[in-house]
């Protein structure tokens, strides 16, 4: 119930997506302090005789299993009393000049406690952030991951919607599911989908970690990033972990030629009720210093599941900017968050992605949807399968590359149509299941899993049993796809088999393009200010701004080529002679521009110029007066067609009108930019608005002074809309324009008969 003693714009204000957001309040003592805690150490350090003693005001004796991870692997204490004794300020300044290399500032992290760190960020703006993570993050060319599951856990869609991912440009592609048991059903789907139309992208299933090993092991899959580490010791223990268990793990993974990440972000402690009164910045710090110190090449970082938490702080996402910078900082590859959708508002979305877009990230979403939201089983990301136009959209805005690319409709139908196929083939082919073709036309046309009619969640579980316990591996899958026909998605795939033998992916940043491996190490990020770093190639950029929607000059000449509107006789103004200068004082003339029905045919609103014509000279005669159509050569203006009309019509008014429907009533004595009524918003100008206005126009002309009519404007982003058909159509117009031109008459011809 709303009250009557309120100011009703905050309803307003409430009931936008918005008002589904909670924030938080700075509040320490609960964990709620984003980049500074009361109860954060000062930095410091002591060595004595080359030996550790006490770091961030902690002794030796007193160290918890992160410190001394964290001081056994991570800190070079031949770095450290250099890089500790620097002032922080000085470290960030640094951090954003140009002239001091990456290198430098990666030796000088190798020496930094955690509360170091921490304190050297805090000191950025977030502009700041972002120019310095663009300067530090590790690879060349920026990339993107993908999130592909489904609410059903339907292999089919999965191998569609893979295949979709991968068209559109992603790097690496990941899975989970509804159902545990549906894991090896998943892994399996998606790296058949995975191996259609492209080559080397990687894939992962994230599960339960043992059993993500074991998919893991059979070949299906070539990364892996869910080995979550945490800030304070109760987290690590509570999940029956230490950093030497979590080590262990990303070794096994790299040993099988597994490309492995740590996850980490802001506010898991806080979520899991370990926090410690610290700053989240802190604790990702040490998350982070953690992660360096085991050895693993990157890492997923920037809030994660905690972002929508660190989101409603004060600062939040400025902190999720930081705690990226630290990763790259330390040397990490960084999937940066972007995942976990932290918001209701769509313009916090589109606000949070720009930073990263600008700067470049080596996996700027850890995990695009790039299924719809409500089958994105990880829970809705940042960016769905519903917003990647959005996203292609703002890559082409900003002249920068997020990693995807504009896809066409008969490209994509073309991918999924292979993709269910492969994957159909693959089932049959190892006793799996059998596709048949009425569930794989529902899926290849469907945008998400309500619209499919293929496998249910419970017919996946069978599937994926099946796999488990016949054995199977990705090897497996090669030779049914090569033995069904599909020669190069078993190509593909045994390409993916062979790097994890080579292993060079498992170096930092490393993904696949073009069957080249490219990493930290061999295409290393080099920016250095302008003139440096990733740049698009024009082939690139091409592609990035060839989105849906554009319109050229061509497309626009080729709709009014025929010079009929559809569903409507032909209309044309046939030329009687010199206009000559009326005398009857009911008369208005309807001056016309140059290129009104002879190129151009109908109005931005759709009106076929017949019509416009008709319900003009229809108001007219309602309102008492006579109708006369003029045709001005010399302009294409709308004040001056309106006046050069109202001069030569025996009443003294005029109405002047552009084929693009913008419409102007005029007087004869009157300064050009005076008129008496003006339709300006020609999209939204209906018939009955045109007919009013002749009226009004005879009604001038009989000296009274009558309603003007208005046509409602509700705020629609009318330049976005037409603005570019607009500046076509005029061009159009004035091309037509003769200055030196004298108005002719012209008789209105519809359909073969004058009127
Ligand atoms: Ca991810």
């Amino acid at each position: 119930m709303s009250s009557s003693n309120r100011w009703r714009r905050f309803t307003e204000w409430e009931e936008r997506p918005l008002g589904l957001d909670r924030f938080a309040v700075e509040d320490a003592e609960n964990g709620f302090s984003v980049f500074k805690s009361p109860y954060d150490p000062e930095p410091a350090i002591e060595i004595e005789d080359g030996k550790l003693v006490s770091m961030d005001g902690r002794k030796l004796a007193d160290f918890d299993i992160i410190d001394m991870f964290i001081a056994r692997h991570h800190l070079d204490l031949d770095a450290a009393e250099r890089a500790m004794g620097m002032e922080s300020a000085a470290i960030a300044r640094m951090l954003v000049d140009i002239n001091v290399p990456r290198a430098e500032l990666e030796s000088l992290a190798r020496g930094m406690t955690p509360a170091k760190l921490a304190d050297v960020v805090s000191r950025l703006s977030a502009l700041e952030i972002a120019f310095a993570y663009s300067k530090m993050r590790q690879r060349h060319a920026p990339g993107n991951q993908a999130h592909v599951t489904n609410a059903k856990d339907d292999p089919v869609q999965l191998a569609a919607d893979a295949a979709t991912a991968v068209a559109l440009g992603f790097d690496e592609i990941e899975t989970t599911m509804r159902v545990a048991g549906n894991a090896w059903s998943n892994a399996l789907a998606c790296t058949v989908g995975a191996a259609v139309g492209r080559g080397g992208v990687l894939f992962q299933c994230s599960i339960e970690e043992a059993e993500e090993l074991q998919i893991g092991f059979a070949g299906f899959a070539s990364y892996a990033e869910t080995v979550s580490v945490y800030g304070t010791e109760r987290a690590f223990i509570d999940g029956d972990d230490t950093p030497w268990s979590k080590a262990f793990l990303t070794a096994a993974y790299a040993s099988r030629g597994i490309k492995a990440r740590c996850t980490s972000g802001a506010a898991a402690e806080l979520l899991m009720g370990f926090h410690e009164k610290r700053s989240l910045l802190y604790l990702e710090a040490r998350c982070l210093c953690l992660q360096r110190a085991m050895g693993v090449q990157g890492t997923q970082n920037g809030g994660i599941d905690g972002a929508p938490l660190t989101a409603s702080m004060a600062g939040g996402v400025r902190e999720l900017m930081a705690e990226n910078l630290l990763a790259v900082w330390l040397g990490l590859e960084c999937a940066s968050g972007n995942d976990t959708r932290i918001s209701e508002s769509e313009i916090r979305v589109g606000a949070k992605i720009t930073p990263y877009l600008m700067a470049g990230s080596d996996l700027i979403c850890s995990g695009f949807g790039s299924i719809k939201k409500y089958d994105n089983s990880f829970n809705a990301s940042l960016f769905n399968g519903e917003e990647v136009e959005d996203y292609l959209a703002l890559q082409r805005d900003f002249e920068v590359d997020g990693g995807l690319r504009p896809v066409s409709e008969d490209q994509i139908l073309g991918l999924r149509v292979r993709a269910t196929e492969a994957l159909a083939a693959v089932l049959q082919e190892l006793g799996l299941a059998d596709v048949t073709q009425a569930m794989r036309s529902s899926v290849v046309f469907a945008s998400g899993s309500d619209e499919t009619a293929s496998f249910s969640a419970g017919q996946a579980s069978e599937i994926s049993a099946k796999i488990k316990d016949h054995g199977l591996t990705a090897l497996d899958v090669v030779k049914a796809l090569a033995k069904q026909g599909f020669r190069e998605e078993a190509e593909n795939l045994i390409f993916m088999l062979r790097q994890r033998v080579s292993g060079d992916y498992l170096q930092t940043s490393a993904i696949i393009r073009d069957g080249r491996v490219m990493s930290a190490v061999n295409t290393p990020n080099d920016y250095q200010g302008p003139g440096t770093g990733y740049r698009m190639t024009p082939e690139r950029w091409q592609q990035v701004r060839n989105i849906r929607g554009t319109l050229s000059r061509a497309a626009v000449l080729a709709a009014e080529s025929t010079g009929r509107v559809d569903g409507h006789p032909p209309f044309r103004l046939q030329s009687t002679g010199p206009a000559r200068q009326g005398n009857d004082p009911r008369e208005v003339v309807i001056g016309v521009s140059p290129a009104f029905a002879e190129r151009l045919h109908q109005t931005t609103a759709g009106h076929p110029l017949s019509d416009v014509i008709r319900t003009l000279t229809a108001g007219i005669e309602e309102g008492g007066g006579i109708a006369r159509i003029v045709r001005i050569l010399h302009t294409a203006d709308t004040s001056f067609l309106g006046l050069t009309a109202a001069k030569l019509a025996g009443s003294g008014i005029g109405i002047g009108i552009q084929a693009k429907g913008t419409a102007v009533i005029h007087q004869a004595d009157r300064l050009p930019h005076l008129n008496l009524e003006l339709f300006s918003n020609a999209p939204l100008i209906s018939l009955d608005h045109y007919r009013a206005f002749g009226r009004n126009a005879a009604g001038y002309a009989r000296g009274e002074r009558p309603e003007p009519v208005i046509v409602p404007v509700r705020g629609e982003a009318l330049g976005a809309r037409f603005h570019v058909r607009v500046a076509l159509l005029y061009a159009l117009e004035t091309e037509l324009v003769d200055p030196g031109a004298k108005p002719v008459d012209v008789v209105a011809e519809f359909g073969g008969a004058s009127a």
